[in-house]
């Protein structure tokens, strides 16, 4: 059966790659961008997850072509890095707009219809910043441990809903966002990581998938994490 997904930031990188895993399944698939449109096959919204507005906007557009979002991928994200001695404060709210209220945001949005159809996969992209910490990053770590409480309370307070809410925290990945990372820096991450390799875009979004079927509907609260073993013990 097609379902409608949402996934924000699915304009590109590993959204884009959950995104399409979706639509190869057969669901209608749904992708905010801020001004760059949509790839081929997939709804653009235009969302900035930083605006309420927004947000009610794109569910609105989502809900007349699609139906009421019935998965729901809060991929959205960014990074500002600074040792906390030269972080701004500016810094620090901004990213837990975005990558923490941001998922709030549209959690809040999709959750009605979700109770509604006493059905609903909700899905937190994290990362294992948040898990194990990570020098330079207080804010985006901060904002990703803070979506695990978050995925863990809605865990709870949906599941005689019908709805799950669960986290994947992947490891190093292969994105815009770590394109400035030295290779040396990748290196030293990589010497940590038992399988020698983290994950690709395609083995993130292959759980996102798993984690939205019928086959997981056991399973809420959880912290899927994907690194290649590299936070074993986090
Ligand atoms: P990219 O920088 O490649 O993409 C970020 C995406 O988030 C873009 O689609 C961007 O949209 C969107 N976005 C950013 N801010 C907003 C906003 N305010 N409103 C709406 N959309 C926004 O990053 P990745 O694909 O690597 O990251 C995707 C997710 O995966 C993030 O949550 C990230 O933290 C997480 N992650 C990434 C890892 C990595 O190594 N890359 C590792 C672990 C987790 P736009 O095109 O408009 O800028």
């Amino acid at each position: 059966m097609t379902r409608s997904v949402l996934v924000t930031g699915g304009n590109r990188g590993l959204g884009l790659a959950i995104a399409r895993a979706f639509a190869a399944a057969g669901d209608a698939v749904a992708v905010t961008h801020r001004g760059s449109g949509a790839p081929d096959g997939l709804l653009g919204v235009k969302c900035d997850v930083t605006d309420s507005s927004q947000v009610a906007r794109a569910f609105e557009e989502i809900k007349e072509a699609h139906g009421p979002v019935e998965v729901l991928v809060s991929n959205a994200g960014i990074t500002d890095d600074a040792l906390l001695l030269r972080m701004r404060e500016e810094s620090f709210t901004r990213v837990i707009d975005t990558n923490l209220t941001g998922a709030y945001r549209v959690a809040r949005a999709a959750v009605s219809d979700m109770i509604r159809a006493r059905h609903g996969r909700m899905i937190f992209i994290s990362s294992v910043a948040g898990t194990k910490g990570v020098p330079g990053q207080a804010n985006y770590a901060a904002s990703k441990a803070g979506l695990i409480g978050l995925a863990r309370a809605l865990a709870r307070e949906l599941a005689a809903r019908g709805v799950t809410s669960n986290v994947i925290a992947p490891g190093l990945l292969d994105t815009d966002m770590t394109s400035e990372l030295t290779d040396r820096y990748k290196q030293q991450i990589l010497d940590e990581v038992p399988l020698g390799r983290t994950a690709t875009l395609d083995e993130i979004a292959a759980a996102a998938v798993w984690l939205a079927s019928a086959d997981a509907a056991s399973v809420t609260g959880q912290v899927i994490t994907i690194d290649g073993g590299g936070s074993l013990g986090h």
